[in-house]
This record gives C-alpha cells, structure tokens and sequence, in this order.
C-alpha cells in the first residue's frame, strides 16, 4: 500500500514544528506516513486543497495566514463554521471537510490547570485566528471573556459573535482594571513570538499572584509576559507547549482515527524547539 501523506500549509512555514511532532506520532503507532510543509502563499489556498485533494494527500494542517481564507474551499463542521476559521482538513470522504481544533487545545490546557472553566473572567489580548476559536471555546463553557485587541474593531467584531463578552483596547489603564477582575490572562497575539522575545504588552505591575497566565506562543517557550508573571509573585503559568501538541493531536485523531500518543509528540515538540531557536 502506498505511503499515507499528510501535511501543513501556511505562509511562512520553514519553523513549523508539526512536522516533527506528527512525523513522531506516526513513528510511534507504526502507521505507514509522512508528513510535510508546504508554503502556500494567500492567493493559492484554494488551489492547493484542490491539488491536495487530486494528489491523494489524507489531512492537511492550515496556518498563519490562512486558516480564515480557507474557509471558502470547504465543507466546515460546525464549530468551525461559528469560529470562521480551519486549521484542520480531512479528505477521506471525498470532499475536503474543515475542522477548528486550536480552541479544543486551549481548553484542555487551561481545563488540567484550572478545572472548571463555567463562571471565570478571562482576558484575551488579540482577536486573530486563535483568538477566535480561544474565544468561542470559553464562551460555550460558561466564561466571561474580555478581549483587548490593537484594533478595536476586531475585537468589537469578535465579541458580537460570542454570548457573553466585550471588548477593550490595549490601553494601560483598561488592562489594568480588566486584570485587577480576572482570573485567567491569556495572550494570543505574535507580540513576543521570536525574535521579538523582549515584546509584552503586558507587565508585572499590572498583575495578581492569583491570575493564571497563559501564553498561546510556544517560540520562545518562556515569553516576556512568563517571566513578567513569575516577577508578579504568578503562581499558575502555562505555556503554548501543550496548546499546540493537543490541537496537534486532535487533527491527528481526525485523520487517522486512532488514540494520539500524546507524550511522544510533545516529546518531539520540545526536542525541536530546544534545536531551532
Ligand atoms: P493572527 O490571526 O495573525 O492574529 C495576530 C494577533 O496579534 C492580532 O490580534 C493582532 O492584532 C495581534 N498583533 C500582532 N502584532 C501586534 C503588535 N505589534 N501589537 C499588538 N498586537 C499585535 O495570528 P494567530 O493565528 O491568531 O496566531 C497568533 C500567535 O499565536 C502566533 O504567535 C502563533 O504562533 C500562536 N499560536 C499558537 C498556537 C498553539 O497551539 N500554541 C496555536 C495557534 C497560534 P491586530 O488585529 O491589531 O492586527
């Protein structure tokens, strides 16, 4: 039988580390596969899902910047639907079908630190792609989310999409009051994603030891707003590690039907990451 493919599609790509934790996962269950970067430029998304389909090729993982543009191209679940954006695509039925497993991810993350989500105050900074699916996830399960984006109309956008929200913008004095009420922080935007790693939009000072801290960016691991936490007496901090190995590992439960192996493929993710940056 021939070789399953796999893959990811993005615009830049050379960094992704999916590769590495999906080429692992395969290793480990035996599964006869492989699974490669492709560099799609915007214009072309739909060109290749089209050509992806044609080739054969099971699943595809979709990343900046477009994983809301490739919408148009497929048949979208549900919650992916709502969400407006896919990061996951499985061919096995004939028509390519669109999935949104980053806000799954989150959840799961934020779920094993902080149990019951139903009833927390969350602050989001951002109101990209992952911030929508962040966003949609905490909503459903009972959360009051704010959202601080640089553009305000996004964020304004964002919340009218969501049961329970509003928004702010990145203004010191309504971080500070929006933080002083939350109980979790989460930052979703690129602001001290390498190699701005000295980049936070928020700071010590505007932080309690009781908020949670969540950084969505994996690259560094410990982010300007960690180490801001640590200095802020922040007891509970989580990086964006287990984020992407569990949206990874989603996908990859989609795909192929079969059970994740979950500590190999954060294994692999944090093997690259201590490699290439
Ligand atoms: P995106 O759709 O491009 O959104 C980027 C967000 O960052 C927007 O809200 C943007 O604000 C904001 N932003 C960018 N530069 C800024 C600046 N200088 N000052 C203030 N705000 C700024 O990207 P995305 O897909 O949501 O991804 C965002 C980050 O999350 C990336 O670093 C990505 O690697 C990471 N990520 C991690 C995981 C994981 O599994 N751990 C999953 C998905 C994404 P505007 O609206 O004003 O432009």
């Amino acid at each position: 039988m021939a070789k399953k493919i796999y893959g990811i599609i993005g615009d830049p790509i050379e960094h992704s580390l999916s590769p590495a934790m999906h080429n692992a996962a395969f290793d480990a269950i035996g599964l006869d596969a492989v699974y490669l970067a492709f560099r799609v430029p915007q214009h072309e998304v739909g060109d290749a899902i089209k050509g992806a389909k044609s080739l054969g090729i099971l699943g595809l993982n979709v990343t900046i910047p477009l994983k809301e543009k490739a919408l148009a191209f497929v048949a979208t679940e549900e919650v992916a639907t709502k969400i407006g954006a896919i990061n996951t695509i499985e061919f096995c039925s004939g028509t390519p079908v669109g999935y949104n497993t980053d806000g799954l991810g989150s959840l799961k993350v934020l779920k094993e630190t902080v149990g019951n989500i139903n009833g927390k105050t969350v602050l989001i900074l951002g109101a990209g792609g992952a911030a929508k699916a962040i966003a949609y996830y905490l909503d459903t399960a009972g959360a009051t989310v704010t959202i601080a984006n640089r553009t305000k109309e996004r964020a304004t956008l964002l919340v009218s999409n969501l049961r329970n929200a509003n928004a702010i913008s990145l203004a010191a004095a309504e971080l500070k009051d929006s933080i002083k009420d939350s109980d979790i922080l989460i930052n979703t935007t690129s602001v001290s994603m390498h190699p701005n790693e000295d980049a936070t939009l928020v700071t010590a000072d505007l932080m309690h030891p009781e908020l949670v801290v969540f950084d969505i960016v994996y690259n560094p691991m410990e982010t300007k707003l960690l180490r801001e936490a640590k200095k802020a007496g922040v007891k509970r901090i989580i990086d964006g590690v287990m984020m992407l190995v569990y949206q990874g590992a989603a996908s990859f439960k989609i795909w192929t039907n079969r059970e994740p192996p979950i500590g190999v493929m954060e294994k692999a993710v944090r093997a690259a990451l201590s490699r290439d940056f």
